[in-house]
């Protein structure tokens, strides 16, 4: 099949080097024609919200995808009557609004932190006083990778905060008190079937991903189950068709929902190796409307990211039993232009050989 994918980044090429062996051919959207994923299909060269390239993209397409959830509403739906389309507008929709997401969250039966929807500095100090102090003040919308937040440790830092900001529409969440941070990267097909990958644990710095290890290691069977359960929940509830990723706090009352992405996830790069199936191929099969792959572990993994440039590459591409991908992208501070990963058979050698990766990348 021409599988369309929009969007051209490391995401976009991660999912066409899974599909390319079983016969796919794809094409990105994307306004950059050296986008990381013109190695590996063609590039139509437009903005997400330019009409004459999305339907030069869409000429032609069996189905087309998304690499990332902030697609304006109305290219989802030219699209979607243009092509076979997964996932729907309603994934995107929910998970590009954080109110909207947390509500939907919690109408499934999935425990939220307390949050609020702000939008002056007076309505921010107000809901400072309901949701309690510290707390979190993030944009609705176009948020990732921790931009667009500020921590508020109490209500003297209202106005600094609504500052940070830039006094756009947010949200107030309370600060949750997390032993562990844990994401479940789950797949469900045109017929219903869902499965999900081991449980990701996830550490993050200056809110960037920078390692992940899978099974997670310092969650309970119950708070473990209860991530699993939720984030094949959330699929349902969509109707979502492709990959998903929720993201959880493990907290001592059990595991706060965080936040979702409609699409596959940092958090996930680990199943290339690590898993019968990975999340990309996964995706690609279950857009494509086949039937999907086992998920199932093929022994503990781990995945650095490579954040602002590739360091000492010989190095890494030395250290047994490490997978070097690199995204082909220009070095620029806080960005990911790559990561690492290791898969063993047992955890104790895949910690050592997390602890020599992470040696090398530093930081
Ligand atoms: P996000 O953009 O929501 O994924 O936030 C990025 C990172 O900031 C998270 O992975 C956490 O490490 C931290 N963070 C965000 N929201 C909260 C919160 N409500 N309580 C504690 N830490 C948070």
């Amino acid at each position: 099949m021409l599988v369309g994918v929009v969007g051209g980044g490391q995401l976009g090429r991660m999912i066409a080097l899974a599909g390319i062996p079983l016969g796919h051919s794809f094409r990105f959207l994307d306004p950059d024609p050296r986008c990381p994923a013109a190695a590996v299909g063609s590039v139509v060269a437009g903005g997400f919200d330019d009409p004459a390239a999305l339907e030069r993209f869409a000429e032609g397409l069996d189905v087309a995808t998304f690499e990332f959830e902030n697609v304006p509403a109305a290219t989802v739906e030219r699209l979607q009557s243009l092509v076979p389309t997964a996932p729907g507008a309603r994934s995107l929709a929910v998970a590009q609004d954080r109110i909207r997401e947390k509500e939907f969250f919690r109408d499934c039966g999935i425990r939220v932190q307390a949050f609020e929807a702000v939008s002056s500095e007076t309505e921010l100090a107000a809901a400072c006083g309901r949701v309690g102090t510290p707390a979190v003040l993030k944009t609705l919308r176009l948020g990732y990778d921790g931009k667009g937040q500020a921590v508020l440790r109490s209500a003297r830092d209202v106005p600094a905060a609504w500052r940070a900001v830039g006094g756009v529409p947010c949200i107030l969440e309370a600060f949750v008190e997390f032993g562990c941070e844990v994401s479940v990267i789950a797949v469900r097909a045109r017929d219903g079937d869902a499965r999900t990958w081991a449980t990701c644990q996830n550490v993050h710095r200056g809110g960037i991903l920078r390692r992940t290890v899978a099974p997670a290691v310092d969650v309970g069977a119950d708070a473990e189950r209860e991530a699993l359960d939720a984030a094949r929940r959330v699929a349902e509830a969509l109707g979502h068709v492709g990959v998903l990723a929720v993201e959880f706090f493990v907290s001592a009352g059990g595991v706060v929902a965080n936040e979702m992405a409609p699409r596959v996830h940092n958090s996930g790069h680990w199943t290339i190796e690590g898993a019968v199936t990975s999340q990309f191929e996964n995706h690609v099969r279950a857009v494509c409307d086949e039937p999907l792959g086992s998920t199932d572990l093929r022994g503990p993994s781990g995945m650095v990211n490579l954040i602002g440039s590739v360091p000492r590459r010989a190095d890494l591409l030395a250290v047994p039993g490490a997978r070097l991908h690199d995204y082909g992208k220009e070095p620029r501070p806080g960005r990911k232009v790559g990561h690492v990963n290791c898969c063993a058979a047992d955890a104790r050698v895949r910690d050592a050989q997390m602890r020599v990766i992470e040696g090398i990348v530093g930081g």
